[in-house]
């Protein structure tokens, strides 16, 4: 599930995994394409390979 700033609405939208019609790879990471609740066809990465590892910190 993403947000996505549609450029046919202009609307911030709430993107469900089931509007999905593709996920591609990309040098960024994967980028999916969906229909936007208005209809237009939409792209937007989705970020997960640049999550860089969450640091442990160990309390002593
Ligand atoms: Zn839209």
């Amino acid at each position: 599930m993403l947000t996505h700033l549609c450029t046919s609405c202009s609307k911030r939208q709430i993107i469900f995994p089931t509007q999905f019609t593709a996920v591609t790879a990309s040098e960024q990471g994967p980028v999916a394409t969906f229909d936007c609740w208005c209809g237009a066809e939409q792209s937007a990465p989705l970020g997960w390979a640049a999550a860089e590892p969450r640091k442990r910190v160990l309390a002593a």
